[in-house]
């Protein structure tokens, strides 16, 4: 049996900052994540946007801890080669009670500490944002939001704390977790089981019932579904800053954004649902197309190309706020649990102060004399220069060969994805490794060769291969020899 100091339960976004910072000590980690890759939860399901902690209640963690990792992530992004850009956001309103409503946001915005808050009107707001509905006449702009695709950051965290010594268990959800006479935990899981000395419960909206595994029965998860949408890069309007209404005390409202890629992305709904439904609604879609209109009227609602939801873990009875601390009933046990929106922006901050927590606690931790703080970069082959280009062809001539269309995505960059640490195993993982898949089409042209690409590399017969979950094999059968 595997022993570690830490076992980390949940592989999304926060399992995975965690298990980076904590790979900067010298302690033994495992992460057990029930997908098949990291990333594959709500972390892959959300809006990517870096707020800048102008919006969560004064005097919360999540308030600290927002404004702390939204300053964190322009140094992330260098050191760990995922994209980032701060280009900026508004809150847009339109008559005198939403101009009330901005100068309160204003005075809580500078209260968390956001730097630069604008509260800005007329010709100011169409100078930053030319595309802005006409008639707006007030507007919060806030210079320090950024944008990132979220996948892409979890997934550099992961393979650093990899390079670092950690341990990703994939396809591994922990079923079970039993705690020793002399503290130990041994915890479950279909490939085996693992025991450590302290857990970390990252398994957002089943972290309650990770929880109650330990014998923790201590805090219950509800979870609050968003749908979001992508359109297609011609949908009228391009390189936008992120635009929001007047936030309702339950929503931030209809949101238009621009992605790290290009894409315009309209997000998000707020219902609460059932934890594992991620189905995409129409009242949802329509609710964000009129939403998003009210912004931008030039946007062309018509060039949908791909809806999409995820669930954000809600704490009840915790004042929507994070709920991060060491387990009131089973020693050895730390949550970090009801990491809503903003999760993503706060992700660097919630694992350092994770990483402070555990010290406090008495775990003894001692940092490593050669942390790996660099990861290398994914090549991106739609960002080079054609010299670019031809040198990288002529070194190997897979970076020649265009498999995604669409998001002109060559073989090189996919079988470079397929030798990295961990290693993608569907189709899923290697579209949020690559964007093969991404664009226009939506993998209707490249799925197939994504698939011929991935059983070669990985020396599978493309039945084995499925698109995400262990239920979503592509191919059954060979209908025929030459296929
Ligand atoms: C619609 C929407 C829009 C959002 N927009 C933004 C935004 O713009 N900016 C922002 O900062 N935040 C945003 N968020 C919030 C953000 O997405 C979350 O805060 C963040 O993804 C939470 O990450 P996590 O790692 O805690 O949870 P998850 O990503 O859900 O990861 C938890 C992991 O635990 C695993 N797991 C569960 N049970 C087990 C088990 N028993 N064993 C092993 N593994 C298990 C799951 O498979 C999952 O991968 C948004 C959220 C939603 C839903």
């Amino acid at each position: 049996m595997q022993k570690y100091d830490i076992i980390i339960i949940g592989g999304g976004i926060t399992g995975c900052a965690i298990a980076r910072e904590l790979s900067k000590y010298r302690l033994k980690i495992a992460v057990c994540e029930a997908a098949a890759d990291v990333a594959a939860g709500t972390t892959k399901a959300n809006g990517g946007i870096i707020h800048a902690g102008d919006d969560p209640v004064p005097g919360t963690l999540k308030a600290f801890l927002n404004s702390k990792g939204c300053l964190m992530y322009p140094i992330l992004s260098e050191k760990l080669g995922f994209r980032f850009r701060k280009k900026g956001s508004m809150v847009v309103g339109f008559d005198e009670h939403d101009h009330a409503v901005l100068k309160k946001l204003l005075e809580r915005g500078r209260l968390n500490g956001a730097p630069n808050l604008e509260l800005i009107q007329g010709e100011r707001i169409f100078d930053l944002e030319p595309e802005t509905n006409r008639k707006a006449k007030y507007a919060l702009y806030t210079p320090h939001t950024g944008m990132v695709d979220p996948f892409e950051v979890a997934i550099a965290f992961c393979e650093n704390a990899v390079d670092n010594g950690a341990q990703f268990y994939l396809s591994s959800p922990v079923t079970a977790i039993r705690r020793a006479e002399d503290g130990t935990f041994t915890v479950t899981t279909p490939k085996g089981e693992l025991t450590g000395n302290y857990l970390v419960n990252c398994a957002g909206v089943h972290a309650d019932d990770v929880a109650r595994l330990a014998g923790a029965d201590e805090f219950t998860i509800r979870a609050r579904h968003g749908d979001l949408l992508v359109m297609d890069k011609n949908c009228g309007i391009q390189d936008v800053m992120t635009l929001y209404p007047v936030p309702k005390p339950e929503t931030k409202g209809v949101v238009l954004m621009n992605t790290v890629s290009g894409n315009i992305l309209v997000g998000s709904t707020a219902v609460m649902m059932d934890k594992d439904d991620v189905a995409s609604y129409r009242e949802g879609i329509d609710e964000l197309l009129s939403g998003a209109n009210r912004l931008i009227e030039k946007l062309n609602t018509r060039k949908v190309i791909r809806t999409f939801a995820g669930n954000r873990a809600v704490v009840v009875d915790n004042n929507n706020d994070f709920y991060i601390r060491p387990s009131k009933k089973v020693e050895g046990l730390f949550h970090v649990a009801g990491i809503q929106s903003p999760g993503i922006a706060s992700s660097p901050a919630i694992a350092a102060y994770v990483a402070q927590m555990l010290k406090a606690y008495g775990v003894p931790m001692t940092e490593k004399e050669h942390f790996i703080d660099e990861r290398r970069p994914p090549v991106d082959f739609s960002e080079l220069s054609m010299e670019e280009r031809d040198r990288l062809i002529r070194e190997n001539p897979a970076y020649g060969r265009i498999v995604c269309r669409c998001e002109c995505v060559t073989e090189g960059e996919i079988i470079d994805a397929l030798h990295r640490n961990p290693q993608p195993t569907t189709v899923d993982a290697v579209k949020r490794r690559t964007r093969a898949g991404m664009g226009r089409c939506q993998g209707g042209f490249c799925q197939q060769k994504v698939l011929g690409i991935m059983a070669k590399e990985l020396g599978r017969s493309p039945t084995q291969i499925n698109l995400g979950r262990a239920d979503s094999q592509i191919v059954y059968s060979k209908l025929k020899e030459g296929c």
